[in-house]
């Protein structure tokens, strides 16, 4: 993985950050962080990867 950010990633970053979205991507893919931008702690995805209806939260990773 180089690191490098398409057009394409930054457009969709400042449409992720508009929406009041940190937006960082999921390594690994599959969903991106929907706290707000500047956050401590865990990303979390709180739309994608969820094992079931009622869990609260998806998808979680840490920052660098
Ligand atoms: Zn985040």
């Amino acid at each position: 993985m180089s690191g490098r950010k398409t057009h394409d990633e930054a457009a969709s970053l400042a449409a992720g950050h508009a929406a009041g979205y940190c937006w960082m991507p999921r390594p690994g893919g599959g969903g991106r962080c929907t706290r707000r931008p500047g956050h401590d702690d865990d990303h979390v995805d709180f739309y994608n990867g969820r094992q079931s209806i009622t869990d609260v939260e998806g998808y979680r990773w840490r920052q660098r």
